[in-house]
């Protein structure tokens, strides 16, 4: 078997597909994407696949040592998530040419279902809780929600006041029964960081996620002593060379992103790795369809998981949804806030090609917002 074909779309809302075609008729599909970053990723699919054109597509191991390292210059969200959609595309033909779904090739499933958060927006407590509420009505047993809009890098009182507000309003909302995590998004400081979550640690969320930028990961440490509450991040790491400090800092959970961390491959991977810290994965998966299915497809297969992220239904996915691009949503039918085992070979979801092509060609152009501080300069978002 021989990899014939491999062509990309760029699907709204946000999103980078992949289709990877054999000589037998075999079609793999992958998410190579960095959100707001699509065509670059697009062009670097553009450039690996020249290699991969005409090799054996159930190579996969050979061929992710390959495009990861065979150019001299490797890693970065770029690079690292072009090979990502492809290793997702290569498992999925792998699993359909072997009969089996992903997590069977992995070793075999070690849980029967897996438990997911949505995401809950608003400004105002009051807002929020009437989003959780929202959540627990529809089954969810775990939420996520922003810790707070901009930030300064020495909060005041008040900006401190407010995140705990906020925690307290969903934590009232919730009960101890269910869980809410609190994402920083990179939006706090060191100082910051030390001085809110001794706050929220009564309130006792799941786990605070990215409290400071990646160009900050040096300083976890300090961020983790701070409080009892548990550390997560990686959203924004590409290899397990890059889990490694955040890890030998404490990090309790990480969060790598199966559409940029080098996909199912080298995610797996990066659990290994987590599994001797005693730290868990979290996948970060605010993508699509595929993006998501690979995602469950390692949960499955990994004992130290804890929770996968899902976008269905996610206020910022304006004009399209992430069940519009399969032929059949059941595989992300909720049930009590968890996802059954996908059975069907590969990736477990059959994708609705015609939609697709349908969605390239409109193509989407989506930006991350640019925020800035009262006094006019640049604001994380
Ligand atoms: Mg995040």
């Amino acid at each position: 078997m021989k990899i014939d074909r491999i062509e990309t779309f760029l699907i709204a809302p946000r999103w980078l597909f992949c289709r990877v075609e054999t000589d037998e008729g075999l079609v793999g599909w992958g998410e190579p994407v960095v959100e707001g970053r699509a065509e670059p990723v697009r062009s670097a699919v553009e450039v690996l696949s020249e290699y991969l054109l005409g090799e054996d597509p159930l190579r996969i191991e050979q061929h992710w040592q390959v495009l990861t390292k065979g150019g001299f210059y490797r890693g970065g969200p770029v690079l690292s998530s072009a090979v990502a959609g492809l290793d997702q595309a290569l498992w999925d033909i792998a699993g359909q040419a072997y009969g089996a779904p992903v997590h069977a090739l992995l070793g075999g499933p070690v849980r029967d279902r897996v438990r997911i958060y949505s995401w809950v927006g608003g400004d105002e407590p009051a807002e929020l809780a009437d989003a959780a509420a929202a959540q627990v009505a529809a089954g969810m047993t775990a939420i996520k929600m922003n810790a707070s809009g901009r930030l300064g890098a020495i909060p005041t009182s008040s900006e401190v006041a407010a995140v705990v507000e906020r925690l307290t309003a969903v934590r009232a909302v919730l009960g101890d029964d269910r869980d809410v995590a609190l994402d920083f998004h990179g939006r706090a400081s060191v100082a910051a960081a030390r001085r809110i979550l001794p706050e929220l640690a009564p309130l006792r969320p799941l786990f605070v996620e990215e409290p400071v930028v990646p160009e900050q990961n040096h300083r976890l440490a300090d961020i983790v002593t701070a409080s009892a509450v548990p550390i997560a991040t990686g959203e924004r790491l590409f290899g397990r060379h890059e889990f490694l400090a955040p890890l030998q800092a404490g990090v309790a959970v990480l969060q790598p992103d199966l559409s940029h961390a080098g996909g199912i491959s080298e995610v797996r991977r990066i659990g290994a790795l987590a599994e001797t810290y005693g730290a868990v994965l979290a996948p970060h998966c605010p993508l699509g369809p595929i993006s998501l299915a690979a995602s469950l497809q390692v949960a499955f297969a990994t004992p130290n998981f804890l929770i996968q992220e899902q976008s269905i239904g996610i206020h910022y996915n304006q004009g399209s949804e992430l069940l519009d691009y399969l032929v059949d949503p059941e595989p992300f039918r909720f049930v009590d806030g968890h996802l059954r085992r996908p059975e069907a070979p590969g990736l477990g979801i059959t994708v609705d090609e015609k939609a697709v092509r349908d969605a390239d060609r409109t193509g989407h152009a989506w930006r991350n917002p640019v925020w800035r501080h009262d006094d006019g300069s640049f604001a994380e978002w």
